[in-house]
């Protein structure tokens, strides 16, 4: 006798529909919804005003519009998709922010302090795929990309929050969780709303997005010709010990990179950033200074030294003082503008990652 076999069905687990916020749209999207809305154009700019300069948090505040059009707004939009979880303040005044999505994944955001302004250093993506072997932010994976929304509304919030003590956002980075060039169209979108006058109106040349190093997105970033600052993660002066901290280097090779790397110096007129994380022994001798300035040479450029943020995970130790300092004179020595970057909010888990790496437990069972 045949007997039916039943196979065991697979429920899959539906995934959450992501509303749109309404912090995606440039004012010509907004004026195209209001047309395809039966409603007159010129209420983007009065939409605008209402998020970007009074910046309301809800869409019955919008008070010249009709109650017809704040409830098409309504129907169509999020107002807000992020809430936030923590907000943590550090001795130096860096505030990072823990937001909640609407699907339940949290990102970081952190304002810093500095003289020459307030700067917002936001995330791209929930984990990020490219698995830096020294990174907190890669160590759960990619989750998935942000929507261009989600990426503003962080720089809209910390602004919200600047504004109760009465000061500005000045200079967003893009150097937060996730890899900008791996999400590059929401990227573009969010370089466009918060540098566009109508939205938050954040100049190109205090913008800063940085890359480990994805080329053909080197490219394409190139020939946009924008004012922004760009940075890429180096690390290392040679294919080999490249390799070793970070896999990205397999597909896209030293050479090849700083063919790309000089099309974009040439191609913009802009210096590039390079950012060299100092990891004790393993990258930060003087021999790797000098192989690092003989492979920039001729190119338009300042080096970013950056010794190691701790990462429980991972086993890198700090470079001593006196080798940092070793290290940048042998670069200045050879010519080559650098800095050592200042510490923030090492109090409060301030480096990419590591606050939501606290939270990613509960993540994994999503
Ligand atoms: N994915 C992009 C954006 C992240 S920017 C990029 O790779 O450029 C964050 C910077 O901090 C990058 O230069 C990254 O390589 C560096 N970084 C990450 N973890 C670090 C750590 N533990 N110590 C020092 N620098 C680290």
């Amino acid at each position: 006798m045949d007997q039916e076999i039943q196979k065991p069905v697979r429920v899959k687990k539906e995934k959450p529909q992501l509303r749109q916020s309404i912090y995606s749209l440039l004012p010509e999207e907004m004026q195209t919804w209001l047309k395809d809305n039966g409603e007159k154009p010129f209420r983007a700019g009065q939409i605008f005003d209402w998020l970007y300069i009074k910046r309301v948090t809800t869409f019955d505040e919008m008070s010249n519009l009709s109650k017809e059009l704040r409830d098409k707004l309504a129907a169509d939009f999020e107002l807000s998709t992020l809430s936030t979880l923590i907000k943590q303040e550090s001795k130096d005044g860096t505030i990072k922010f823990l937001f909640q999505l609407q699907d339940g994944y949290s990102i970081e955001t952190v304002l810093m302090r500095h003289e020459y302004g307030n700067s917002v250093c936001v995330t791209t993506q929930v984990g990020c795929r490219i698995g830096c072997s020294f990174c907190a932010s890669t160590l759960g994976g990619l989750k998935r990309h942000l929507l261009a929304g989600e990426i503003v509304e962080q720089v809209v919030n910390v602004q919200k929050a600047l504004d109760e003590v009465g000061e500005r956002v000045s200079h967003v980075v893009i150097m937060g969780i996730g890899e900008p060039f791996d999400n590059y169209d929401a990227m573009m979108s969010f370089l466009k709303v918060i540098n566009h006058e109508k939205g938050l109106n954040i100049g190109a040349r205090h913008i800063t997005v940085s890359t480990s190093g994805i080329i053909p997105s080197i490219y394409k970033f190139a020939d946009e010709q924008l004012q922004i600052n760009f940075a890429l993660s180096l690390h290392a002066p040679n294919q080999e010990l490249r390799l070793r901290l970070m896999p990205i280097a397999k597909a896209y090779k030293l050479p090849d990179l700083i063919e790309a790397i000089r099309y974009y110096t040439e191609k913009t007129g802009r210096r590039v950033s390079f950012e060299y994380g100092l990891f004790g022994g393993v990258n930060d001798q003087v021999e790797h200074a000098e192989e690092l300035a003989r492979l920039i040479k001729g190119i338009k450029c300042h080096v970013n030294l950056i010794p190691v943020n701790y990462v429980p995970e991972r086993d890198y130790v700090r470079t001593p003082k006196n080798d940092i300092f070793s290290f940048e004179k042998t670069l200045k020595n050879h010519g080559v503008n650098v800095t050592i970057r200042r510490e923030h909010g090492s109090d409060i888990d301030a480096a990419c990652g590591q606050l939501r790496a606290k939270e990613r437990k509960q993540e994994t069972t999503n």
